[in-house]
């Protein structure tokens, strides 16, 4: 069994694998420990991760990141519309309901859902774990902003099985990080809470949660966010400025140009990243367009002047969270930090300044999510012994029931899980009815909702409700629970029944020698469950043929990806022996075939790379392979000589050392 967390972040994700030595992060294949979070789809294959990244340029047509800020969204909500569009390169689409891209793939137009792209994603991630676990790997914890919705986690959850995982939990990121922060400490109090504040500044959004631990136990007390604040904005506001800049200087429309934005947007990335460290830095970009190297010198103040708009927007969640957690400036402990963003030394400063206090580093902040990630994974895990923690989760959006009334007497909604309310969560709702009925599942505060996302959850249909025998409205018990995911469900329905039932009337204890007493009998009403009703639920997920469609079309486009990169590694074997055999054969290979056979071998030798060069440019796996074998079938007896002449010196010599 795998124990494995993933931390999607909207720029990189985190992979981290659960040992018994501890919890590992897993480099990619060029040795990075965060792999960017894109796709980008080519005439042959796809590219995911580092190779995503190459094409980022060359292919922004067919190249997505932002899956994170995509997946469970409508492509008609004015969040995707107006503000998300704005980074991301390729067409944006309606694919089932969900928002999805137009790209070329195979050199044919495709749509993807966002769900099939996080999919996608996650198949490169495992694939990343699964080398490093020397083997298959299925179950992982993944990390989602506390902000996603129901539809979202679902979405999330969906994307796991296109993927072929099997997602024990969909974990909020500030709540793994604390996960990591707590399970760590072995100081943490038995009684008086230890109230922990978790600051998160990454590429897309800012999030601050209070957390209470006592030993073997985190509860989130709250959490608020500014989904419009992150490392993308300060870029976004560097390109802007600098558009204007280059405009006024050399009079180019970079705006009418996407690759000289793209390549701008890069440059200003890398720019405010030196700044961090540096009070003065250059920007170039080279050939930005019309032949123009744009280059200009920036300074640190003029940055945080520009993003001061931006900046400022951190002082309401953290006064938010605060005052929600209902703790006073000198019942926090600490204030810890993550994400990548935080490596601006003017968001240090401001946050020192919201929070009157100094700030603290415990945690790394680029892993400390993916490793809370593995932890909740190896807890969950029943073959892998970790110390038992305890973790309450709350969520961030307030629900609400709604039903049609049998008569115009009785309430027709509830809010049934409040702001904050705690996850996993179960809620006992009552209801008096003789025939099916239908609960409606909404957000009841849809200001709160990544803006223009649809209010409405689920909708729940209680079937085979039936008058009681004697005619009257049947009484009926709904449990809904709000489960570790966040995510919702009417777990079950059923009918109880008024019975009267024979119970002994509780006796005071009998003393030392006293005989006890026959007990005293009497007849009392229960509700007892009659039976159970069938609950048809419908959400804004996929239905389960489009879900095994999307699996299998996934599981075929690996396998094609794998046939692609296979037959390139086939192609580069048969080149470099080639190249290799041919130059051994001339020299150090030369007394050990027939000179005959050295200028047929040669000849054979340069056919082949005529036809590498030619038809052999682009052919199939087992065309290499079979051309690679018939040289090999020449080559190797000869190498074979060679080898044998050298170990023989050798071998005689340590025969003759034994002697
Ligand atoms: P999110 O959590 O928002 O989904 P993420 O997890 O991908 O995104 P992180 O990896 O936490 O984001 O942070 C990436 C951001 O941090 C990028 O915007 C990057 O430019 C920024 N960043 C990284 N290093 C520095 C630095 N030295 N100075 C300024 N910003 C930096
Ligand atoms: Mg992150």
């Amino acid at each position: 069994m795998s124990v494995v967390g993933f931390d999607i972040g909207n720029l990189q994700s985190v992979v981290a694998v659960a040992r018994n030595r501890g919890i590992d992060i897993v480099a990619n294949e060029v040795s990075n420990r965060a792999t960017p979070t894109m796709i980008s789809f080519g005439t042959k294959q796809r590219y995911i991760g580092e190779s995503a990244k190459t094409q980022e340029m060359s292919n922004f047509k067919n190249t997505i990141g932002a899956i994170k800020r995509l997946i469970g969204r409508s492509y008609n909500e004015s969040e995707v519309q107006q503000f998300e569009s704005q980074f991301i390169g390729c067409k944006l689409c309606d694919v089932n309901g969900e928002v999805g891209v137009e790209v070329n793939y195979l050199d044919e137009p495709r749509k993807f859902s966002a769900t099939q792209l996080y999919a996608m994603y996650l198949g490169k991630l495992r694939d990343t774990a699964s080398k490093e676990l020397g083997g298959s790997m299925s179950d992982v914890v993944i990390s989602v902003p506390g902000w996603y919705t129901d539809r979202q986690r679902r979405a999330v959850q969906q994307a796991s099985k296109i993927a072929g995982l099997n997602c024990l939990r969909v974990l909020n990121d500030n709540t793994a990080a604390a996960l990591g922060y707590g399970i760590t400490k072995n100081d943490l109090p038995e009684d008086k809470p230890r109230n922990v504040v978790f600051v998160d500044l990454g590429h897309s959004s800012f999030t601050v949660s209070v957390v209470a631990f006592k030993k073997g136990e985190l509860k989130v007390k709250s959490v608020a966010y500014d989904r419009g604040v992150g490392g993308r904005n300060f870029d976004q506001a560097l390109t802007d400025h600098f558009i204007q800049v280059f405009d006024e200087k050399y009079k180019i429309d970079i705006r009418s140009n996407v690759k000289a934005q793209i390549r701008l947007r890069a440059a200003c990335e890398k720019l405010k990243k030196v700044l961090s460290a540096n009070s003065n830095a250059p920007i170039t970009v080279e050939n930005i367009m019309n032949d123009v190297d744009a280059n200009a010198l920036y300074s640190r103040d003029e940055f945080v002047a520009l993003i001061e708009p931006l900046l400022q927007r951190l002082e309401k969640p953290i006064q938010k969270a605060i005052a929600d957690a209902s703790v006073s400036a000198d019942e926090i402990h600490s204030i810890e930090l993550v994400g990548g963003s935080i490596r601006i030394p003017a968001v240090k400063q401001k946050l020192t300044e919201f929070f009157g206090r100094e700030l603290s580093y415990t945690l790394n902040q680029d892993e400390a999510v993916a490793r809370g990630c593995a932890l909740q994974c190896a807890i969950a895990s029943p073959v892998f012994r970790v110390r038992d923690f305890s973790v309450n989760d709350i969520t961030a959006h307030p629900i609400r029931f709604k039903w049609e009334a049998t008569d115009g007497s009785e309430d027709t909604n509830l809010d049934v899980f409040a702001h904050n309310n705690l996850i996993p969560s179960t809620k006992m709702l009552t209801f008096y009815r003789k025939q099916p009925f239908a609960i409606e599942a909404e957000y009841s505060d849809p200001t709160h909702l990544p803006q223009g996302t649809n209010p409405w959850i689920s909708r729940f249909d209680i079937k085979d409700v039936v008058a009681q025998e004697n005619g009257d409205l049947s009484t009926i018990k709904v449990k809904a629970r709000l489960d570790l995911s966040g995510v919702l469900n009417i777990t079950s329905a059923y009918t109880v029944e008024e019975v009267e039932v024979e119970e002994p009337v509780p006796q005071p204890e009998t003393k030392e020698g006293e005989e006890p007493k026959t007990p005293e009998m009497r007849k009392v009403k229960k509700l007892v469950k009659k039976a159970e009703l069938p609950v048809l639920q419908a959400s804004q997920c996929l239905d389960n043929t489009t879900l095994a469609e999307f699996a299998k079309l996934e599981r075929e486009m690996h396998s094609s990806d794998e046939l692609v990169n296979t037959t390139e590694i086939a192609k580069n074997s048969l080149e470099e022996y080639i190249y290799d055999i041919r130059g051994k054969v001339e020299g150090e290979y030369a007394p050990f075939i027939e000179p005959k056979e050295k200028n047929e071998f040669l000849s054979k030798l340069n056919s082949a790379e005529d036809w590498l060069y030619d038809e052999g440019e682009d052919t199939t796996k087992d065309a290499y392979v079979e051309k690679l074998e018939s040289l090999k079938a020449v080559g190797d007896p000869v190498t074979e000589r060679y080898r044998e002449d050298k170990e023989r010196p050798k071998a005689a010599r340590e025969l003759r050392d034994v002697i």
